[in-house]
């Protein structure tokens, strides 16, 4: 049997065990009614996470992770001959360019060190300067734990008259997304962040018209997001999905509605994160960014200290049950990131800032 953890890593996530004994059901075929009514029984309870949203998105699933959500969004609306403004400060930002590049397709990306915001006056000087198919930047920069200026690039997007492409995979859920203020054409996510269900479904939420319209940009058969739409709309999807991950994320999301949806999760999450910023840089631990208020509530990134390795960190802690994560690229090894994403309460996490306190020596 697999040891118990914690998943304090941003995704998968640690289950409840309601959801988890939902993946125990008699199995069912991708072409029969009973799936089309749970697919269709799906997406209505996706569309109302966001109620604002529920009457003019759309959410079209698919088998695959979050990075299978984002190449779709991608494949499906940027364009060919206009160029697509890529706003990046991370790994996932970066991805999005290196997406386009494999689609063959044009951009610009506006690149800011991983430890600054967005940088909306570069933003506004591309789109005062040339036109633009779409801006596409990153919600929550899972990288470091930032929580980005959308709302300023969203701005800048209804003054310019340019849509948003937006990754939400870290943020789905979790944070608010003011789809209509942000010129949002598509939110790119998945199950298993924010919505605490297993890997294995993502989705696309896309504005009603573009899916109406029917046009695609793709070159990929699997990415199409158009012929998920139009099978979907009978209830059903070109390819096979993964039907047991769909039994979790329906009792995912019921789970989340029980809980008092996502503005409720929101909450509990300020809690958790604030619990842990406030007991660790208390105890002499240093934020990776300037300051607490441009984390999300989702993840922090901490400085390693002198007193430890961030192996032995991990190490230690995964002794005592709890998996944390590491920097990436230059930040490996000078940074930990520990997410509060899935069933974790705060005399867990409590228990886990004693034990990195206890290493620290402090
Ligand atoms: C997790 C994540 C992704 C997708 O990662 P997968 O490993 O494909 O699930 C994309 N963008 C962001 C911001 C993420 O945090």
């Amino acid at each position: 049997m697999q040891k118990k953890y914690f998943l304090l890593n941003p995704g998968p996530v640690t289950l409840t065990e309601r959801v988890r004994n939902s993946l125990l059901q008699p199995d069912m075929c991708h072409r029969e009614d009973e799936f089309a009514e749970m697919q269709k029984r799906i997406i209505d309870k996706l569309k109302h996470v966001y109620p604002s949203a529920s009457k003019t998105y759309t959410p079209v699933l698919l088998t695959g992770s979050g990075t299978a959500a984002v190449e779709a969004m991608l494949q499906t609306f940027a364009k060919h001959d206009e160029k697509t403004l890529v706003v990046a400060n991370g790994v996932y930002g970066e991805r999005i360019a290196n997406i386009l590049k494999k689609q063959n397709k044009p951009y610009t990306m506006i690149q800011s060190e991983w430890q600054h915001d967005i940088d909306l006056s570069r933003v506004e000087d591309a789109l005062k300067s040339e036109k633009y198919g779409y801006v596409a930047s990153v919600h929550h920069e899972t990288t470091t734990g930032r929580l980005n200026s959308i709302p300023a690039l969203g701005k800048l997007c209804q003054k310019y008259k340019v849509p948003m492409l937006l990754d939400g995979v870290s943020s789905f859920g979790g944070e608010k997304i003011n789809h209509d203020e942000w010129n949002i054409t598509a939110v790119a996510a998945t199950a298993n962040k924010c919505l605490h269900s297993v890997p294995g479904i993502s989705f696309v939420q896309v504005r009603n018209e573009l899916l109406e319209n029917g046009v695609s940009y793709s070159t990929s058969v699997y990415l199409d997001l158009i012929s998920y739409y139009t099978n979907q709309k009978s209830g059903f999807s070109p390819f096979t999905q993964s039907v047991h991950v769909l039994y979790a994320l329906e009792e995912a999301l019921n789970e989340l509605k029980d809980q008092g949806g996502f503005e409720a999760r929101h909450k509990f999450y300020l809690e958790k994160s604030s619990y842990i910023i406030s007991t660790l840089t208390n105890a002499g631990f240093e934020l990776f960014l300037d300051s607490k208020d441009d984390y999300s509530h989702i993840l922090i990134s901490f400085k390693i200290p002198a007193q430890f390795t961030y192996e032995l960190l991990h190490e230690t802690l995964k002794e005592e049950g709890f998996i944390i994560y590491a920097g990436q690229g230059n930040f490996s090894g000078k940074i930990f990131r520990i997410s509060i994403m899935g069933e974790v309460q705060i005399s867990d996490l409590d228990r886990l800032c004693k034990n990195i306190i206890k290493l620290a020596g402090k």
